[in-house]
């Protein structure tokens, strides 16, 4: 079976406009000559960039966002709808990552309706799971790992939930220059997909791209992306440099 093989960056909330749109024109260029097959690159930018990165991406590189609302439209000042993103050309949706859970509260009911309303308005939602250093030391991490899958997307039909990417980001090798091991990672990933087929079968499991996150650079991509697991990765700082983010592509 094969999957998709998926790098996407995360710029989280970094460069201005113009840093922005020169940054991804780099990144596009030399994608262009390193993506093969049907391997796919996608840069997640802040929102103010996806309109101009969509113009620019065509088909070489992707463009997604970092978060959505959970409703449609409506009186919510500051926030952006799923239509809005995806009506400027943009593909993908980051849900879930562990700084929105973290520093805006943001739970699994409502990454479940988040979700929900990305896929009905024809974005892919990359999806976000991990565990603290905590539940890692004390050895909770599979269960955590699960109740943000049975609370978050399991509710989803199959259809629906073939339609999703999935990253596992565990919250102590975020920006923290820890990396998982490549034991470590593949342990984790091969749990998620044994509970996708347990839930949705094996055939979609084997199907579902499993993106990892946390500390990826290019030293470190190859040996994690070599694991049977791992499809790929979700990339904080490395994709704020364009050779270090076609490196980890490459
Ligand atoms: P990092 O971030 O690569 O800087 O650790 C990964 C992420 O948060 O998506």
């Amino acid at each position: 079976m094969t999957r998709k093989k998926i790098v996407a960056g995360n710029w989280k909330m970094n460069l201005d406009y113009a840093e922005g749109v020169s940054l991804f024109s780099e990144i596009v260029n030399m994608v262009r000559d390193e993506k093969k097959g049907d391997q796919i690159a996608i840069i997640c930018s802040p929102y103010i960039h996806l309109n101009s990165l969509a113009q620019l991406g065509g088909t070489t590189v992707k463009i997604g966002a970092q978060n959505c609302h959970q409703n449609e439209s409506g009186a919510y000042t500051g926030e952006i709808s799923a239509k809005m993103i995806k009506s400027v050309g943009c593909e993908y949706v980051i849900i879930g990552h562990s700084e929105r859970r973290q520093y805006f509260a943001e739970n699994d009911a409502l990454l479940a309706q988040k979700t929900t309303i990305a896929l009905a308005n024809g974005l892919t939602p990359i999806f976000c799971i991990g565990e603290t250093l905590d539940e890692r030391n004390n050895g909770s991490y599979f269960e955590v790992l699960k109740s943000q899958l049975d609370h978050g997307i399991f509710g989803l039909d199959a259809t629906d939930f073939s339609k999703l990417v999935i990253a596992y980001e565990p919250v102590w090798a975020i920006g923290t220059g820890l990396t998982a091991t490549s034991d470590q990672a593949q342990e984790v990933h091969a749990y998620i997909r044994k509970e996708i087929a347990i839930k949705y079968g094996q055939e979609i499991a084997d199907a579902t791209s499993i993106l990892y996150g946390g500390s990826a650079n290019p030293k470190n991509a190859a040996e994690l992306f070599a694991q049977p697991d791992i499809d790929g990765g979700l990339i904080g700082g490395a994709s704020l440099k364009s050779r270090d983010f076609v490196d980890i592509v490459k």
